[in-house]
Formats: structure tokens, sequence, C-alpha cells
């Protein structure tokens, strides 16, 4: 690996984020990187993998000096632009390694509890509710994937309900679906102000700036960084910054970034709620891959999810943003004729960071350095828990969680070009395609 590289390819989230927008206390001025600074860890990326793993770093290494950098703002991130579900359960349950999916349940419920007990003790304010999530499926085939997932549950052990469609109907308001399924261990919230409320508590050996991109890293010891204002040296650096990874120098070619996109209601007035009938503050997975997740928040808003874009850049034409807008308007009409007038006051898209094989890149990575990365669309639970595994890794703890992730293999290497974007892209055609009116 070359000693000093220079990072061309930076974060640019836009301010389009919703959830972002109608935080009621809107975010202070960032505090960025000046000068040059020493510490004794660096954390590059303040997502739910690099906060969980500076918390960490500062209850193993009270003493130590640790320095998160971000090149945008905190909540404009990835971390605070998703669905808001934190999720227990894996999406998909692998029959033929069951055990490996208990591990994964029971690291994902180590990251939902110590966000509660981070919620609590600090009073973050992000309608944190174990709501639970619906899968719903309207199409044959999404059907089958519920009644799959259903089997899987019955091998891990865990509870559920199914749900027929007055059942859905009368839980979500809608009556496009009609077979369904619901888990109760999934937390719903508002991610900006979660992963917001994360930042503003970490403890104060931590340090923490915004609008401070990482242009240069030299490996070696200690790592140097240099910001547009500043720089830091480390002995030790923590990667979480999830595609951006390949800028660094890692995992070319087994990582890569889809795109996806939201958008978010105006809240529904008295008379709206009653026509649409149902249950407060709720969660839809879609039955199948292509389709559209919703949400209808504490707040009043509903949530609409879907499209996915390959963007090996890591970044999406903003000019796309009226069609996604016009095909979520689509979406919502199909699913809400009950509520005519209401539209769409934000519409944003965000990025995943994918592997083939669903692998996550944790451990070293190279000499001090390391890494948890490819959370695979689902990072809230999955990137806190394995953010701090990763802190623990690197400080040399021995902890059965720890184990744990160690068993998870890494991403595969993806396809060459052209063929990688030939192929991603028609698969997400198909499966848009076949997502049919789930979409
Ligand atoms: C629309 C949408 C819906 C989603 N829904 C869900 C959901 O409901 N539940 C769920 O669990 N997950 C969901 N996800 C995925 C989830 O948001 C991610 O998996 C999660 O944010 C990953 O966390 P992370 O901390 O690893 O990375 P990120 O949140 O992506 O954070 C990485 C950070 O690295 C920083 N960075 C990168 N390069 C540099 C650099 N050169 N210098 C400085 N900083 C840098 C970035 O600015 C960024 O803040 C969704 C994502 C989207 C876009």
């Amino acid at each position: 690996m070359t000693a000093t590289i220079q990072i061309k390819n930076l974060p640019q989230d836009d301010r389009t984020n919703g959830w972002f927008n109608t935080m009621p206390v809107p975010a202070p001025p960032a505090r960025v990187l000046e000068g040059e600074q020493t510490a004794d860890w660096l954390v590059i990326g303040a997502g739910y993998t690099g906060l969980g793993a500076a918390r960490r770093l500062a209850e193993l290494r009270p003493n130590d000096r640790v320095i998160i950098l971000d090149a945008g703002r905190v909540g404009l991130n990835s971390a605070g632009r998703n669905a808001g579900f934190a999720i227990d359960l894996p999406h998909n349950v692998d029959m033929a390694d069951i055990a490996k999916c208990q591990r994964q349940t029971k690291l994902n419920r180590a990251g939902l509890a110590h966000l509660t007990e981070v919620i609590e003790s600090h009073q973050i304010n992000c309608y944190w509710s174990k709501r639970g999530k619906v899968h719903a499926a309207a199409v044959p085939h999404g059907q089958k994937s519920i009644a799959e997932f259903a089997k899987g549950l019955d091998g891990l052990g865990e509870p559920y309900t199914l749900l027929d469609a007055p059942a859905l109907r009368a839980r979500l308001g809608t009556s496009l679906y009609t077979f369904g399924i619901h888990t109760p261990g999934c937390y719903l919230m508002q991610p900006a102000a979660l992963v917001r409320g994360l930042a503003h508590a970490l403890p104060p050996s931590v340090e923490l700036y915004e609008d401070s991109p990482v242009i240069e890293v030299s490996y070696g010891q200690p790592v140097r960084v240099k910001t547009p204002g500043g720089g830091v040296s480390a002995p030790k650096l923590i990667l979480a910054t999830e595609a951006f990874t390949n800028a660094f120098g890692f995992l070319q070619g087994r990582i890569f970034t889809l795109f996806t996109f939201a958008s978010l209601t105006r809240p529904l007035t008295d008379a709206e709620v009653m026509a649409l009938g149902g249950e407060p503050d709720w969660g839809i997975i879609p039955g199948t891959r292509g389709g559209t997740t919703l949400r209808f928040t504490w707040d009043r808003r509903i949530l609409i999810r879907n499209s996915l874009s390959y963007e090996p850049q890591s970044r999406y034409d903003p000019a796309r943003i009226e069609g996604i807008r016009a095909k979520h308007t689509r979406a919502f009409r199909r699913r809400f004729p009950m509520l005519p007038d209401v539209t769409f006051e934000h519409t944003w898209g965000g990025s995943l960071c994918i592997s083939r094989n669903r692998g996550i890149s944790f451990g070293e990575l190279a000499s001090g350095v390391y890494g948890s990365i490819c959370q695979n669309g689902v990072g809230v639970a999955k990137g806190t828990i394995s953010g701090r595994m990763i802190a623990e890794l690197a400080t040399g703890q021995d902890s059965e969680l720890l184990s744990d992730m160690l068993t998870f293999g890494p991403p595969e290497s993806l396809p060459a070009q052209p063929f990688m974007g030939w192929g991603v892209r028609a698969r997400l055609k198909f499966e848009e395609w076949r997502a049919g009116p789930e979409m």
C-alpha cells in the first residue's frame, strides 16, 4: 500500500434530509478541525459505527484523547438519513446456519441495549420506541418470502404474529397488503435526532470535528491525516467510513455503493389521521426486495423509501430527485387514497455500503489501522455494536461479543467492471419490476 494517499472521493451529503430539517432544535454550528493535533486515537466517520467506537474507547481508556473527524454534519450522513428502523433480527434467516443468525441477533440486541441506555441516560429526544416492525406483502412473491421468514424465525425460536389483510388494515390503515408478519424487537426512531444526540452525549475525552474531511492520509507510525484546516497524528486509526473506505486504499473490488431515496410528508391533520385509521407510529418493511419501506411517525408524517441505484462514485445526480418524488407520490397514492391532499415536504437520497455476500470487513486492515466496514444497509444496530467491538479489538480486550463478531466472513470479491455495473443495474431493475404494486 502507498504510504501517503490523497483522498479524492469525499462524501457530498446535501441538506435535503427531511429528518435533519424537521428537528425541533437546529444543529449548532460545526466545530471544525484547525491546526495540528495529536491524539491517542483517531476515528474517521461519525455515523453509528464511528460514534460507537469512540464511546467504547473512552470507556476502556478514559485517559486517552480520542478525535473523531467527519467530512460533513452528523445527521446529514447516512446515519441520519435512514428510515429509522433499529433492527434486532436478520432480514433473511439462513436455515443452513442458524447459529450464525443467532450470533447476529445477539450482537444486534447488544447494540440496541447500548443505544437504549445512552438514549435514556442522556435523555436523547429521538422518539425511540419499541414498536416492532411489520413485513407486509401485496404480491405472491412477497407473501412467499414472508412465509419463509416466519419459518426462519421458528428455527431461531423468535416470536412473531402473522397478519392477514383485515389485521393489516386495522393496524396500518392501508388496504394494499394481503399478508404480513409483526416482529416485536425492532425500535423505531428519528435517525437524525438519534445520531446527533449520540454525538452530543460523547464523553469529554472524545472531541468531534465536523465539516473536516480527511483529504490526505499517511500510514505509518503514527498515522497522519490532513483536513483543509489542520491535521491529526495518532498511533491508532479506526475507519468507520463505509464505502468511502475505498478512497483510503482498502477493500477495492469488495464493497460498492447503492443509493436509496426517501420522502417525508407534512404532518397529517386530525381529520386525515381519522381518515387513515390504524395505529400510531408504525413501520413497514416490504415483502419483496424492490418494494417500498414506510413509516407513520410519532408526529404524524408518512415516510416512503424506495428505489435503489448503483453509484460507483458514491454520489447521485440531484436532477433525479423530481423523478424520484413522482415515484414516491405514486407509491403513496396507491396506499393512501383516503389522503388525497397530502404531499411531500422533503425528498432525499442516501448511500448504503454493500457487499456481494453480506460480509463485513471487521478487524485490523493494516498495522495500527482498524475498521468496521460494510453494514449492508442495516447499520443502526449493527454499526453501533460493531463500532463498540472494533474498539475492544483495538485495545486488546477479550469478550464473548467480540468473539462472536470475529466469526463473520469478510466481503467477497466483486466481478470486474463493466460486468459488475451491468449485473447490479439489471438486478435492481428486475427486483423493482417484480415488486409490482409493492413498489
Ligand atoms: C434512505 C436510507 C434508509 C435506510 N434505512 C435503514 C434502516 O431503517 N435501518 C438501518 O439499520 N439502516 C438503514 N439504512 C442504512 C444505515 O443508514 C447505514 O447502514 C448506517 O448509516 C451505516 O452507519 P456507519 O456509521 O457505518 O456509516 P455512515 O452513517 O455512512 O457514516 C460514515 C461516515 O464517514 C464519513 N466519511 C467518509 N469519508 C470521509 C472522509 N474522507 N473524511 C471524513 N469523514 C468521512 C461520512 O461523512 C459519514 O458521516 C438506510 C440508509 C438509507 C440511505
